[in-house]
């Protein structure tokens, strides 16, 4: 049996008039994220982890920002197709555990909602996947409210892979 472990990391800036999407659940807030797709930072570093783990690649590479494509597009369907890229080679997820930085709105209260969110996207248990909460302490463009920041580290396992 083959293991392999994968990092993610997404930063997008928060500007007014855009939706706050983390983990495929939009968040009530007067900013959101800025970026082509829909800035989930947290999915975006969930499908970095995922492809970096099968040595696929990476999102820029998967979903150039400069094509039409992926305008507005939802990141659910991004991690989608690289799940998909992933799992067409024999790879199964064991777990995926993230951390979301955000100072303001609290993130703990919409959680589980990413939990399962996510969970359905991959098609695997709740269990599978965890998620934290933090802040930025204040301290730097995330604790000013400028930014979000997210790290996925995903494992995953094949029986013998393609
Ligand atoms: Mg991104």
């Amino acid at each position: 049996m083959s293991v392999r472990v994968g990092l993610g990391y997404d930063l997008h800036r928060l500007v007014p008039g855009r939706p706050l999407v983390l983990g495929g659940v939009e968040i009530p807030f007067e900013r959101g994220e800025d970026g082509h797709s829909d800035g989930d930072a947290l999915l975006h570093a969930i499908t970095d982890a995922l492809l970096g783990a099968a040595a696929l690649g990476d999102i820029g590479e998967f979903f150039p920002p400069d094509d039409p494509r992926w305008k507005g597009a939802d990141s659910r369907e991004l991690l989608r197709a690289a799940w998909d890229a992933v799992r067409a080679r024999g790879w199964r997820l064991e777990n995926l555990d993230c951390v979301v930085a955000l100072q303001r709105p609290k993130f703990l209260p919409h959680r589980e909602r990413a939990r399962e969110s996510i969970a359905a996207v991959l098609g695997v248990e709740v269990d599978r996947v965890f998620v934290k909460a933090k802040t930025g302490e204040g301290l730097g463009p995330v604790g000013e409210g400028d930014a979000v920041e997210a790290w996925a580290s995903a494992l995953i396992s094949a029986e013998a892979p393609v």
